[in-house]
């Protein structure tokens, strides 16, 4: 129980709280403040009160069951079952007896868990319920990564007051207080993105990826030898999004006895564990040194805490953090950092896209604060053909390979194009804009469809109101068929006639697509249409820019693959705002930034958008080198 002697905040909360409130212990929960009660009234009837407080103190605070008032766990079951709509479709029930919550997993929470019915489940259980979606697919992944945390729950709560005692022990803003960036990755370059903020009080890294691309580990990883980082003295990782260039790495910190929160939002931790033990799986095959291992993996899952999307929270001491759709990927998030009290504010792009996707919703511009933006440029050069005529495109390729007998490669990233890609053709084929063929899946891709299934509400509200309220859900047309194994891979190739097959991974840089590519090269009624980004040396560039002998190397053997096969790219599908997005962005930001700070782009992309940037607004930007730092305030 944290002493409230030492905390002001809490004195201030029990004070505004009416007498005989059985408060027995109060508890942080990072930012959040929480308090247990032995009182069974006030329990259930403190809501308006508590909502007053909340507004008054300008912090989440919640009124929980003393482990000694809870109903037992088999009688509330069975309680909490009769409670809830049958409509909700139960999937599950777990009771966290460290924080008196119980978790209902539910197929459909919004329609039919109300605010009534989880008021009448604490009326009667005194267990304060989390709702929370079940995938419509069913996800081992998924369910590990729940359980992982669920197992470790004592655990995650004394982690969760520890940094809530932090945070709450305050700083101290001196006239010599400063903030510094150090680039450790994505500095001039696509992939492995990783910045270190410091402040007199925090060492935070945003985002901490590896670049797929690379050939070696200098390249690979982010340069985390420089003498000021520190893994010992890390407060937090915050991650934007769940591309593998901006999270591969978070494990290998573990590794290292990093035992610090990850923060992100709840789908980027379920498809951010998801790729990294997928990349485990397919380094193990094809015979490399994986640079961590599974328990790494599971040590990150135990430390990730989410948030939503618009939640104020504080991080550490002078670091409040706030995510806003970045129109990426799922759950992709822009990050908005609050350092110091106000006294400087930055937004951090990660990865995103100005005018959303067919599935995502547009990038948010609007702060109430903003003097330092960090932006990403992964497609500085060149402007994208709008969706609609790259689609009408895109079904044209399709139509022609199918019709001349031919099968269709997709290579996709995981999770962002395959979903996307998927959409698309799924619709063309049901509508019959193409003649009817299979539509098959590898790879990841049908996991992260899973988990896509149990985040709706993070999708744009056209798609998520077709897909989750009539039905109409692509992810679970029986019109897609899941390839799961070599020898399935192998019938395929062999029996199958045309069809389309999606396969990671996007840049053919290891992975099920490269397995296919090596398998269709040699007839010229195949084709292989690229829709993500093809980072330089990957089998995917070197293809787009027009090679058409391979030489293959494995051990001391090599191969020659004569590619005979259409090779074509579509370049509208991309998550990324083209160069006209990045730079009309800075033009839509409210209130626009004072600088300007330019990361993961090719270097000649990234110096045109400075340019450009500079030109029309007069805002300094620069565009720092790996291992710069810079101070920004
Ligand atoms: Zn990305």
């Amino acid at each position: 129980m944290a002493k409230n002697g030492e905390f002001p905040i809490l004195n201030r909360i029990l004070e505004l709280l009416p007498p005989r409130n059985g408060i027995v212990e109060t508890a942080f929960e990072g930012a959040n403040i929480i308090l247990y009660t032995n009182n069974r009234e006030f329990l259930t009837t403190c809501g308006p009160k508590i909502k007053e407080i909340v507004n008054t103190v300008k912090k989440r605070v919640e009124v929980r069951a003393d482990q000694s008032i809870l109903v037992q766990n088999e009688l509330a079951d069975k309680q909490i079952r009769d409670i809830v709509p049958k409509e909700a479709e139960v999937q599950d029930i777990w009771f966290d007896t460290n924080r008196s919550l119980v978790v209902i997993e539910s197929l459909w929470p919004k329609r039919y868990i109300t605010p009534e019915v989880t008021q009448k489940i604490l009326e009667k259980t005194y267990w304060s319920p989390m709702i929370r979606r079940a995938p419509i697919i069913k996800s081992d992944l998924i369910k590990t990564i729940r359980y992982t945390q669920f197992m470790n729950s004592d655990y995650r709560r004394k982690l969760l007051d520890d940094i809530g005692r932090r945070i709450y022990a305050g700083f101290e803003k001196s006239r010599d207080y400063w903030i510094r960036i150090s680039f450790l990755g994505a500095a001039r370059e696509v992939g492995r993105s990783c910045l270190f903020l410091q402040t007199p009080e925090s060492r935070i890294l945003l985002d901490c990826g590896v670049n797929v691309a690379a050939d070696n580990r200098t390249d690979a990883f982010p340069v985390i030898t420089v003498p000021e980082f520190d893994i010992g003295r890390l407060d937090a990782v915050i991650v934007t999004h769940a591309h593998t260039d901006h999270h591969g790495f978070i494990p290998f910190l573990y590794k290292y006895g990093y035992r610090g929160p990850v923060y992100c939002t709840e789908p980027t931790r379920d498809i951010m564990a998801s790729m990294q033990i997928d990349a485990l799986d397919i380094g193990q095959k094809e015979g490399l040194q994986p640079p961590y291992a599974l328990q790494d993996i599971k040590e990150m899952i135990k430390h990730t805490f989410t948030f939503d999307y618009g939640t104020v929270s504080d991080v550490t001491a002078d670091v409040r953090t706030t995510f806003l759709n970045a129109g990426h990927v799922l759950g992709s998030g822009l990050v908005h950092l609050n350092v110091g009290d106000g006294y400087h504010n930055i937004l951090y792009t990660g990865d995103y896209k100005l005018s959303g996707t067919k599935l995502l919703g547009r990038a948010g511009t609007k702060f109430q604060r903003l003097e330092t933006l960090i932006m990403e440029t992964t497609y500085g050069k060149g402007v994208s053909p709008g969706f609609a005529e790259s689609e009408e495109q895109f079904l044209e390729m399709i139509r022609k390979t199918i019709r001349q007998g031919g099968k269709v490669l997709l290579p996709v990233l995981g999770v962002g194009r395959a979903q996307e890609v998927i959409l698309i053709v799924e619709e063309a084929v049901r509508t019959g804009k193409i003649d009817k063929t299979d539509i098959f899946i590898d790879g990841m891709v049908w996991d992260i469809n899973a988990i896509h299934t149990a985040y709706p509400e993070f999708f744009n509200p056209r798609v998520s109101s077709t897909i989750f309220e009539s039905g109409n859900n692509p992810f679970t047309s029986p019109l897609l068929k899941r390839v799961g194994s070599q020898k399935e891979r192998q019938k395929l190739i062999e029996e199958h006639g045309p069809c389309i097959i999606i396969a990671t991974s996007g840049m053919l840089a290891g992975g099920p697509s490269v397995f296919y590519f090596e398998k269709l090269a040699d007839d010229k009624r195949n084709m292989i249409i690229l829709t993500s980004y093809q980072g330089p040396g990957t089998l995917g560039r070197r293809l787009q820019d027009g090679e058409r002998t391979i030489i293959k190397r494995e051990g001391t053997r090599t191969q020659t693959i004569e590619v005979k096969m259409d090779i074509n790219g579509v370049k509208g599908f991309s998550g990324h705002s083209d160069q006209k997005e990045l730079v009309d962005y800075i033009g839509k930001l409210i209130p626009k930034p004072k600088r300007v700070i330019l990361v993961h782009g090719e270097k000649e992309g990234m110096l045109e958008v400075a340019r450009q940037i500079h030109k029309r607004y007069r805002i300094e930007t620069n565009a720092p080198r790996l291992l710069d730092v810079l101070r920004i305030r």
